[in-house]
């Protein structure tokens, strides 16, 4: 059986964040003949890719999938059962962003079978929050925490940006004080990049905004390790924080390069060493589903050596490199010519060897990206 992951691109938002270069929509129009088209690719790939598969987890992201309605989402969940071999125990994670839920809302996610909640929150501060053009406040955001705790979540993930444009370590802190005080399992925090063709890139390129630089920014992701892991957190990727028992399945089914279908337009798939990507536009999609049953805008065939690399910097970022599995892909002496790399790297305190996994150390992951170039 062959562990894959299940992504469901949900493409609608209820305003366009500076910062965001995610393919979402502001309309609701098309709400009814997305889900229909959905269902219809769900059908196309099920005719694929339904044997011999275990499907270990579904994750709706987006967008924002907690605007839908939960019937609506329990029907895609109900379909995707019907089609696919979908674990008994399987993780379905909802991204949400307060302010689109309640707690009853929130409840009846529960009853449709999501499982895991990633709140979207990004920050506790009402002047951040106001500068990425947040819907919520630290209130409301607090507020969906503890909502989602006193329904039944006990899986619950929240998303913070750091190194915005004025602020400074204490911020910083305060934000993740606040965020590791509420009943909350995992975090994830990422620095605030600038993707091209967002309103925030406009606003840095007209001189109407000034980014940090990437040594302060390096400092404050430095400081998010030292406290996270302060507070009982431990790092299983160079973003992502878990308390004991919570990693995210989905997460870690891209970074241990498992297969995973990706449905929805902009949607990436990786099955059978092959990679596709969707339509980023929701009228192409429908358009494309109704004459084809899927919405595929191109592909590309991993080589050997891609696979090769990809598989290296996705261990290494995470959860470290498995030797034994590596052993069993890839039949050559790269370990070998890196010996000596590794083993200064081990006195540098940078990595760990131990029991058949290379695996970088919280010193390491603030210099993943350098040491990565040394080695592919
Ligand atoms: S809510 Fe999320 S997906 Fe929607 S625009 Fe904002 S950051 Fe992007």
């Amino acid at each position: 059986m062959k562990i894959t992951a299940l992504y469901i691109h949900i493409p609608f938002c209820d305003h366009k964040c500076i910062y965001c270069d995610f393919y979402s929509i502001i309309t609701s129009d098309n709400i009814l003949n997305f889900k229909s088209a959905l269902k219809k690719e769900i059908e196309y790939f099920s005719n694929i890719y339904s044997d011999n598969r275990n499907y270990s987890s579904i994750f709706f992201g987006g967008g924002t999938p907690s605007l839908m309605q939960p019937e609506y989402l329990q029907e895609i969940i109900i379909h995707l059962k019907n089609n696919f071999n979908v674990d008994d125990k399987a993780e379905i994670t909802m991204e949400t962003n307060p302010g689109t839920v309640n707690k009853n809302k929130l409840k009846s996610f529960k009853e449709a079978g999501i499982n895991r909640i990633s709140i979207g929150i990004q920050s506790f501060d009402e002047n951040e929050l106001k500068f990425l053009t947040r819907i919520h406040d630290k209130q409301s955001a607090i507020q969906t925490v503890y909502n989602a705790a006193e329904v039944g979540f006990e899986n619950i993930s929240i998303d913070l940006i750091f190194n915005l444009p004025n602020q400074t370590k204490e911020k910083w802190i305060e934000n993740l004080k606040t965020a590791t005080a509420l009943p909350i399992k995992h975090i994830s925090t990422y620095s605030l990049i600038l993707e091209r063709g967002t309103i925030l890139n406009k606003l840095v390129l007209d001189g109407k905004v000034t980014m940090q630089d990437d040594d302060y920014d390096a400092d404050l992701y430095e400081a998010a390790i030292d406290f996270l892991l302060s507070k009982g957190f431990y790092q299983y990727e160079v973003s992502n924080f878990t308390k004991p028992g919570f990693e995210c399945t989905h997460n870690n089914a891209y970074w241990r390069y498992r297969d995973y279908l990706g449905l929805g337009p902009s949607a990436h798939s990786f099955m059978n060493n092959k990679r596709w990507w969707n339509f980023s536009s929701l009228k192409k999609y429908i358009a494309e589903i109704e004459l084809h049953g899927h919405a595929i805008m191109n592909s590309e065939h991993i080589t050997k050596n891609q696979m090769h690399d990809e598989y290296i910097m996705l261990a290494l970022r995470s959860s470290g490199l498995d030797l034994i599995d590596y052993n069993k892909r890839f039949n050559n002496n790269w370990i070998n010519k890196n010996n000596d790399y590794f083993n200064l790297l081990k006195k540098e305190n940078l990595i760990t060897i131990e029991n058949n996994w290379i695996k970088l150390t919280s010193k390491g992951y603030a210099v993943c990206d350098e040491i990565l170039k040394n080695i592919l």
